[in-house]
């Protein structure tokens, strides 16, 4: 069936991204801030994605231990939450209706354009360039026109429908579980601190008593995300497609259901839990891997093994290999584990970033940032984490403003002018001379 419409052009501007979570937060500051007409589409109803509206509690290391490799815009974003956040003693930990407001606060400074709601649903190109992205809002169907677009939707849905090259999972497509993540109130912090008692060991405990339906022992708990408030990162999605939303309403429901099991071992087994109440399930579901687009450059676990050093490079980060477990069976979980402590780094140490792992191979002005970047799974594992989305949102920004400005394609400028730009807002490029 072949399905066509008019649709008015809506907005012309220098760069569209599309998605609003920390890549696209990052990005758009980014690029806005260097002068640049930015327009961002944002399918929900929030900034954020999965630090806001997917409920994921808190930020992983911005650190090496020594150095803060998500410098510039990730600081800036931990710092500014840190001075509106004084419920949480935990530095890297989220309250998702203070980071909404930041985000929002942070876009409209940098004079962003963007609005909720507003879901890409397709491309038009010419020759190797992609001319307009195409929205459906409440308003009906859109177009933006731009000179440069990025890809932040996390799943790499607006590079795989402009007919870019994807990778997906392992070998047979298969990707990590995902996570429902969820908010609960009136936990006793002081009294579960006071306790010593840590949810992992009695676990096993409520496994025997038959508290929940699948025992899953990699289990990470709840952090502290308010005065009586925690945000839980728990219980997996066993067998989802992040692609399929038929696949997606299931696990949703599942999500739900596990919550509630969650709720019963809680209260049962946990002191300062004894009140404790499901808040809320996250609105967007906690996917942890999809689509990875294909660039110029596939980082890979070589790179990460020999902490390698490039000439493009654009940002270094540090967090573990961590591929979830496929299923609760002993060798999986066993072999999740053997892969996060064997290739651990010490402190100090980090890999490079390619600028080619944003260039979309087979266009001229389509850059990807966030959990889809061109990496092999195990690199995607590490690099998805905010402050590594943050890393690559931010050189995203800045490398389409200079295109957009110079009125060139992602590739036909001097990487020196990127790396110095990149330099002058923060980022960490301790091998840029
Ligand atoms: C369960 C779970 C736990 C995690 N725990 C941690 C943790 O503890 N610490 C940490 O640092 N990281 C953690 N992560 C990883 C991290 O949260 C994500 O990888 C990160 O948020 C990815 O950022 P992103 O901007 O690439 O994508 P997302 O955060 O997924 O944002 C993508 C945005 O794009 C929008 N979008 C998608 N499609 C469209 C469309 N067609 N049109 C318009 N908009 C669209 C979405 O609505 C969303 O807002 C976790 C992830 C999961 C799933």
């Amino acid at each position: 069936m072949l399905f066509s419409r008019e649709i008015q052009i809506k907005k012309k501007v220098q760069v569209c991204i599309v998605g609003g979570g920390p890549a696209g937060c990052a990005a758009a500051i980014a690029a806005a801030r260097h002068g640049v007409k930015v327009f961002l589409a944002e399918a929900h109803t929030c900034l954020g994605g999965l630090s806001t509206a997917g409920g994921v509690p808190i930020f992983m290391t911005f650190s090496d231990g020594e150095n803060f490799v998500a410098d510039g815009i990730g600081r800036e974003i931990l710092d500014r939450m840190n001075i509106e956040d004084t419920a949480s003693p935990m530095p890297n930990s989220i309250s998702a209706e203070i980071l909404k407001r930041l985000y929002e606060k942070m876009l409209l400074e940098a004079d962003v354009d963007f609005s909720f709601m507003t879901e890409f649903i397709g491309t038009e190109a010419s020759d190797n360039s992609i001319t307009h992205a195409i929205f459906n809002a409440k308003s009906g169907l859109f177009a933006v026109e731009a000179d440069i677009f990025i890809d932040c939707t996390g799943d790499g849905c607006f590079a795989a429908r402009a007919g870019a090259k994807v990778m997906i999972g392992d070998k047979n497509n298969k990707v990590m579980p995902a996570t429902l993540c969820s908010l609960w109130a009136g936990i006793d912090w002081a009294q579960f601190r006071k306790s010593g008692v840590n949810p992992k060991q009695i676990l096993l405990q409520a496994f025997k008593d038959g508290i929940f339906r699948n025992n899953d022992p990699h289990h990470t708990g709840i952090n502290q995300t308010g005065k009586n408030l925690g945000g839980g990162n728990m219980g997996h999605l066993f067998g989802l497609d992040p692609l399929d939303e038929i696949s997606l309403t299931k696990g949703l429901i599942e999500g739900r259901k596990q919550a509630v099991e969650f709720e019963r071992f809680y209260r049962k087994y946990m002191p300062g839990y004894e009140t404790v109440e499901l808040a809320a399930t996250a609105s967007l579901p906690g996917i942890r891997e999809s689509r990875r687009v294909v660039g110029d450059y596939i980082l890979n676990i070589d790179d990460y093994k020999t902490k390698r050093i490039f000439a493009d490079e654009i940002g270094r980060y540090s967090y573990p290999i961590d591929i979830h477990p496929a299923t609760t069976k002993r060798k999986d979980q066993a072999e999740f584990k053997r892969l996060i402590n064997s290739l651990r780094y010490k402190t100090g140490e980090s890999y490079g970033i390619p600028y080619r792992i944003l260039t979309v191979n087979g266009f001229n002005n389509l850059l990807v940032a966030g959990r889809c970047v061109s990496t092999d799974r195990p690199l995607q594992s590490s690099i998805r984490v905010m402050p590594g989305c943050f890393i690559t949102g931010q050189v995203a920004g800045v490398a389409a403003a200079i295109a957009a400005e110079h009125n060139v394609g992602i590739r036909d400028f001097d990487i020196y002018n990127l790396q110095l730009r990149l330099k002058n807002i923060g980022a960490f490029l301790p091998n840029f001379v």
